[in-house]
């Protein structure tokens, strides 16, 4: 990924329709120059709480400050390493805090960040929120869910009979707080691709919205459109928990910028090895014995070694720009129709435009039903124009065009729609 791609990021909480709290976090931290981005990248955090009331809500604020913090701070290095001592970090400053206080007793969160840095998209996760990225019509979930459900189909691959998991679907395995040392996943570093973009999101909103349907929005829609819409449709299936939506989207190459190649971790594929640069020594040496021979009278063998030299001087030339040639792929090569350096724990087909679209017709339909039966104090001259456009570019086949004004049209009842926690 290079800093002249331009990254588009949204995100959005929400309380849901049955909590009184929320206890989701998250931030998000885009560099305000280049030198910043080279050191660390940017980075996203999504923490959903845990332990009840202020508590959650408290775990998971330290969560995405203690991060963000660390991870900012910390001298250059392998990124995996620096967001792994981050999570360790906000980890331990859950863990103090939840023992200096009986209230706070066995608060925790999860933690799912993703930095988009120079070499690519790293992980660092703790939990069952997601990571996922969108990349034309696929939809891959980057992170692995440390929850009972995804744990047991781990270790026994069918896990029918073995637990109630409509009991027990939200009991995670792993999070941040309740113990003094955690194990952290690091996944990647992947390859970015222009255009792709990633999705960090609680399981508010992951439980009411299923792959397909999150990739077909985040594909469709801008990011603020498409966090807004996705929180919407999470409402209107119960918003039995709070919901929390980061999408950030990765920019085109601008014309002027040439691609470099990826730089790796482990070597430095730009460097030269140590025997080419011994060769270069003993040719350089040949020149000058060539010359000092030429000098002093010995013509022949001063010539000689001169000829040597050069020859061996512009082979050497030829293997290091012959290499660094091999090294320099330009992205425009990289075939992008598969997905490179990535490691996704689930993949998925985001719905067709024609499905979404008349997903959304569907589910307006229905709400605005509701809303005119319970009399709520909506715009109707601005949900019937956007709803009316909509309709039309459907029957046009202008699926794309109908998608955005249907998010609209629901947006514009949703805005009004009645909060009643329990
Ligand atoms: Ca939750």
């Amino acid at each position: 990924m290079y800093w002249e791609q331009a990254v588009q990021c949204e995100a959005g909480t929400d309380v849901g329709l049955r909590r009184k709290n929320n206890e989701d976090s998250h931030c998000v931290h885009l560099c305000p120059d280049e030198a910043e981005w080279r050191r660390c990248g940017h980075l996203l955090v999504v923490a959903d709480g845990m332990g009840g009331h202020a508590v959650g809500e408290l775990a998971s604020q330290i969560a995405v400050e203690t991060v963000p913090h660390t991870f900012l701070k910390s001298p250059p290095g392998d990124p995996r390493r620096l967001l792994r001592n981050a999570i360790l970090a906000a980890n331990q400053a859950i863990n103090e805090r939840g023992t200096q206080n009986i209230d706070f007793h066995h608060m925790g969160t999860t933690c799912s960040v993703l930095a988009l840095t120079s070499r690519g998209a790293v992980i660092g996760h703790v939990g069952d929120s997601r990571v996922y990225r969108v990349r034309r019509d696929r939809i891959d979930q980057l992170t692995f869910d440390h929850s009972l459900q995804w744990e047991l189909e781990r270790q026994h691959g069918n896990f029918d009979g073995i637990i109630d998991l409509n009991q027990h679907r939200n009991i995670i395995t792993r999070s941040l707080g309740p113990e003094k040392s955690i194990e952290v996943d690091i996944e990647g570093p992947m390859l970015v691709m222009p255009g792709d973009a990633f999705l960090l999101c609680s399981d508010g909103l992951s439980n009411q919205l299923c792959d397909a349907e999150l990739g077909a929005i985040v594909r469709e829609l801008p990011p603020a459109q498409a966090v807004k819409l996705m929180i919407d449709i999470a409402n209107l299936r119960g918003g039995p928990d709070n919901i929390t939506a980061v999408v950030a989207r990765v920019g085109e190459l601008p014309a002027n910028v040439y691609p470099q190649p990826v730089e790796d971790y482990e070597e430095d594929e730009g460097g030269v090895s140590w025997a080419w640069l011994g060769g270069m020594w003993a040719a350089a040496f040949g020149l000058a014995c060539g010359l000092a021979l030429w000098i002093v009278g010995q013509e022949v063998k001063g010539l000689s070694l001169l000829a040597i030299a050069v020859t061996a001087l512009f082979w050497l030339l030829i293997v290091h720009f012959r290499h660094r040639h091999s090294t320099q792929l330009p992205v425009q090569s990289v075939d992008d129709s598969k997905t490179h350096h990535s490691r996704p724990h689930r993949t998925a087909v985001g719905l067709s435009s024609k499905d979404l679209a008349e997903l959304l017709a569907k589910i307006d339909g229905e709400l605005c039903t509701a809303a005119q039966a319970d009399q709520w104090k909506v715009n109707w001259a601005e949900h019937g124009k956007c709803q009316a456009v909509g309709l039309q570019h459907i029957r046009e086949k202008r699926y794309s065009k109908a998608i955005r004004d249907l998010a609209r049209s629901i947006r514009v009842i949703m805005e009004q729609i009645p909060r009643n926690p329990r």
